[in-house]
Parts: structure tokens; C-alpha cells; sequence
């Protein structure tokens, strides 16, 4: 009963933030209380924070779609530098997605990490070591980010085509309600290290085929895997 009664606080914090997000603009980073609907998704530590800026150097261009079926629309829910998207994941995006949407891979690329045992979540930076989730190196120095799945059936040294389905999304580890968080990083052989986070870069989808950084409270739609 516990479990019922969280999770139904957490989907009140959801819709607020997600009201504020649609009715906040191009401002909705700053309204949208830290954690609260997007959730926080690793624990990042003061040192990290200040250690790690966004890297104007970062190679950009690339041909990420956003990481879902095509034709179809997910509202950002947090964008970065704000809430729980600072220091390693400054550059992550958020998209709130219902328990159970397929989350497809945005480029290819072959599997470093995968996890999907987990059953454990929560709006609590306690449950950050909780999550399912899904990093797939492209080979050049960056690699991507799929968190909070709530499965996966992706296994470490898979190869994977852009549009593949990764997994399936879920709340699994800190996320204050079901969402996807998304990230580029640096890669092992890129300059990071062998952790699920490492410092990601600012990176844009091109699914409109122009780049595009959505930002929170649009609802950008995907050409992936169509
Ligand atoms: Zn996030």
C-alpha cells in the first residue's frame, strides 16, 4: 500500500510539473522545480558539479533520431543545466513517456552496459543505483544513454542499428514518475570512464533534418524507425 500511495504522489508531482512545463515556455527551465516529474537520475556529487562545465569543443553533427517510434510525440521534461541535470548530464534531455513505450536506439552502435533486473524506483536520489538502462557506443568517442527502463532485453557487445528497440520505458532507480532520460557522452575511448555517466556533450536530433535541441515543454516528434 505504500508503494500505491507513492506512486500516486509522484504522478501529482508529474502533472504539476508537467503543467508547468507546458504553460512555461521557453522559460519552463525556470519553473520547473529541481527533480520534481522529471526525476533525477544518478547522484552527482558536489566535486562533479563543479568539475564538469559543457564542452564547447564537442564534436556535433551527428545523425541522432530521438530514441522512439516515428510519428509519434513525447513532451521534454527537463532540459539541461536545470534540476537534476547538472555536472555529468548537464546535456540530457527528459521525455515523459508511459511505463512500457518502446525507447529505439538513436544511432548505431554497439552495447557497452545493459541492466533490466531491476524492479526498484523512486523520487529519491536513494534509488539512483536502482535503474534499468541501456549505453550504446557509437565507436568515435561518444556514446548514448537510456535510463529508468523498465526492461531490456539488450546484452553487453551486441551490435545495434539506429531505430532498434532498446528497451521499453519504465521509473526503475531515481525518477520522480515514468520517463526516459537521454544522454550523448563521452565514451571510454572518448575521454570517459567506464561508468554508466560520463560527461555528456551538447548534441542535437535531426529528425526534422535540421538539428534540434528541444527544449522543455515541446513535444518533438520522432522520424526513427519509420
Ligand atoms: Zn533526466
Amino acid at each position: 500500500m505504500d508503494w500505491m500511495i507513492r506512486r500516486g504522489a509522484r504522478c501529482a508531482a508529474l502533472l504539476v510539473a508537467l503543467a508547468l512545463a507546458s504553460c512555461g515556455g521557453d522559460d519552463a527551465d525556470d519553473v520547473l522545480p529541481a527533480d520534481a516529474g522529471s526525476g533525477g537520475d544518478g547522484a552527482v556529487s558536489d566535486a562533479a558539479r563543479d568539475a564538469t562545465t559543457p564542452d564547447a569543443a564537442a564534436p556535433t553533427g551527428h545523425d541522432f533520431l530521438l530514441p522512439w517510434t516515428g510519428g509519434v510525440a513525447f513532451t521534454v521534461t527537463q532540459g539541461h543545466n536545470t534540476g537534476s541535470h547538472v555536472g555529468l548530464s548537464s546535456w540530457a534531455w527528459d521525455f515523459g513517456m508511459a511505463i512500457g513505450t518502446p525507447v529505439r536506439a538513436a544511432h548505431d552502435g554497439t552495447v557497452r552496459l545493459a541492466r533490466g533486473d531491476s524492479r526498484t524506483g523512486g523520487c529519491d536520489s536513494a534509488f539512483s543505483a536502482d535503474a534499468n538502462h541501456v549505453v550504446v557506443d557509437r565507436g568515435d568517442g561518444l556514446e548514448s544513454v537510456y535510463l529508468h527502463l523498465d526492461s531490456t532485453s539488450m546484452r553487453v557487445g551486441q551490435p545495434v542499428r539506429r531505430g532498434d528497440i532498446v528497451g521499453l520505458s519504465g521509473e526503475t532507480g531515481w525518477a520522480c514518475g515514468a520517463h526516459l532520460h537521454f544522454q550523448i557522452q563521452r565514451s571510454p575511448a572518448g575521454g570517459g570512464g567506464q561508468s554508466r555517466f560520463n560527461q555528456t556533450v551538447p548534441e542535437s536530433f535531426h529528425d526534422t533534418g535540421q538539428p534540434l535541441d528541444p527544449a522543455p515543454g515541446t513535444r518533438p516528434v520522432s522520424a526513427n524507425a519509420r
